[in-house]
Order: C-alpha cells, then sequence, then structure tokens
C-alpha cells in the first residue's frame, strides 16, 4: 500500500526549475532512497513534504491525506519526522534535554524549546527519553552539551530526537554526510536495526554503499525530475543511471 504519493509536483525559484513534473510513490514500511547529483532537487522534494518550501503545483498525500497547505507542525503531528541535511540540536542544552523536547511534544502537542523542563516531572516521557538513548547508544552521552559533540553524533542524536516522537514516516536527507566510514557503518547498522520496526523511510543519500545495503527501493533524480525507479540491483544495472550518474 502506498503512503505517500507524490504526483505532478512543479516548483520554480525565479527561472530555476528545481522540481520539474516530479511523480514518487513510497510503499508503506519500505525504504525508499532517492538519489542524483547535486542540485537534482532532492532536498526541495523533502522540503515540500514538510510544508518548508510550498510547490507551485501538483499534489502530495500521506496516508490518504493532502499535505498541500498544512504547516510545519501539523504535517509533524501527522506522523512525519525528518533529519535534516545539518543537524538541528540545541547546542546549549544536553543530549538528554534535546531528546526531551520532541518527546514532550509527542504528548503534548506543541514544538517549543522552553516547554521541555515541564516533561521532567513525566515519567512515561522520561522512560521514553531515556529508551531512546540507549537504542541508539548515546546514554554515556546523556549528560554531555551537544555543542561538545562530534558531527556523527549530533547526527545520531537527531535521529533520535525523531524516532522519540514514533513517526509514520521518517525522512533523512543524507544521514551520514560529513561522517567517517566507522560513523557510516554505525548508522547504516542503526538505521538497518529500525527499521523492522514499521516506520517508512524516504531517505537522501549520497553514499552508494548505503543506499544499496539499505534501501528497498531507488528513485533517481536529475534536474528536478525523477529519471528512474527500481530495486537497487535494476539501478545499479540500468545505462541512464550510469550516465546522469553513477558514471559520473
Ligand atoms: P539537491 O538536494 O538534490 O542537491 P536542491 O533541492 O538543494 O538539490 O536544489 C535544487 C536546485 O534548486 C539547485 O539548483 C538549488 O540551487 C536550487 N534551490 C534550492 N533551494 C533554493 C531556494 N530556496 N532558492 C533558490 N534556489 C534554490
Ligand atoms: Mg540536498
Amino acid at each position: 500500500m502506498t503512503i505517500l504519493s507524490i504526483s505532478g509536483v512543479n516548483k520554480r525559484f525565479g527561472g530555476l526549475r528545481a522540481l520539474d513534473n516530479v511523480n514518487l510513490n513510497v510503499k508503506e514500511g519500505s525504504v525508499h532512497a532517492i538519489i542524483g547529483p547535486n542540485g537534482a532537487g532532492k532536498s526541495t522534494l523533502l522540503n515540500c513534504l514538510v510544508g518548508r518550501i510550498v510547490p507551485d503545483e501538483g499534489r502530495v498525500d500521506f496516508a490518504g491525506h493532502s499535505l498541500l497547505g498544512r504547516k510545519a507542525h501539523e504535517i509533524n503531528q501527522a506522523g512525519i519526522a525528518r533529519v535534516f541535511q545539518t543537524p538541528e540540536t540545541f547546542g546549549e542544552l544536553t543530549v538528554f534535554e534535546n531528546v526531551m523536547i520532541p518527546a514532550f511534544a509527542r504528548h503534548d502537542g506543541s514544538f517549543r524549546i522552553n516547554l521541555w523542563k515541564r516533561a521532567l516531572g513525566r515519567a512515561e516521557i522520561r522512560e521514553e527519553a531515556e529508551h531512546i538513548l540507549e537504542d541508539l547508544q548515546l546514554a554515556d552521552q546523556r549528560d554531555q552539551r551537544v555543542d561538545s559533540m562530534s558531527r556523527g553524533d549530533k547526527r545520531r542524536l537527531e535521529l533520535a530526537m525523531c524516532l522519540v516522537q514514533k513517526p509514520k514516516l521518517l525522512l533523512l536527507d543524507e544521514p551520514t554526510a560529513g561522517m567517517s566510514r566507522a560513523d557510516t557503518n554505525n548508522t547504516v547498522e542503526l538505521l538497518k536495526k529500525i527499521a523492522g520496526r514499521g516506520i517508512t523511510k524516504v531517505i537522501i543519500e549520497h553514499d552508494m554503499h548505503v543506499v544499496f545495503s539499505l534501501a528497498e527501493t531507488v528513485s533517481v533524480m536529475a534536474q528536478g525530475t525523477v529519471i528512474a525507479e527500481g530495486t537497487p540491483a535494476e539501478i545499479k544495472a540500468s545505462p541512464r543511471v550510469q550516465e546522469a550518474y553513477l558514471g559520473g
């Protein structure tokens, strides 16, 4: 069953066609990768899904409801969480406090940085936060200030901040960007670990090792549109993809 359906989506920035008639369907429970060269429109497409960018034309439906015209927090509450291309964490707070913010937001319905302290009095929210830190191997850094963490650890924290919201759909924009090979491998293992939990994932990724070891379906974007779609094996074998992207 399709959980996310994107059809006929166009977006122009001035004279630039950033998205040019994008059609893409994501199956519920699957891991769907979007690959393509820099500037292909991948991040713009994700921005359309989370309400940061409004398409000029087209439809975006999630679980049978249109996402267009809905505000970012409404989309979040509908069950869509996103890991951004650059980590968006609260540097002056600890790892635990960062996870408490979205954990509380899920219960309270508002995502406001200054409200997390209220969550400390709620045992069930604290437990959820502690559990997710264990799960993502962040328990040792629980009381560390986030601005002193490595980029790779911040990315893991961001993933924890998404997962604690118990999303139906998780959007990951280059989750291994800037990571060492060891951190990348570790992230792939973590993503595999959470793959069986019924969370649908859309992952933008430049690292083919990551894409081919995680995704069931791969869509290839170039110049604002989807030029190919298939299993990793089909995509690897496609001459068109080789030409547009993999062969460089
Ligand atoms: P990708 O994530 O595939 O690298 P992007 O979606 O970031 O590509 O960008 C697609 C194209 O749209 C690029 O040419 C980029 O410069 C342009 N673009 C993205 N966002 C904006 C914006 N807010 N204003 C103007 N141009 C943009
Ligand atoms: Mg991008």
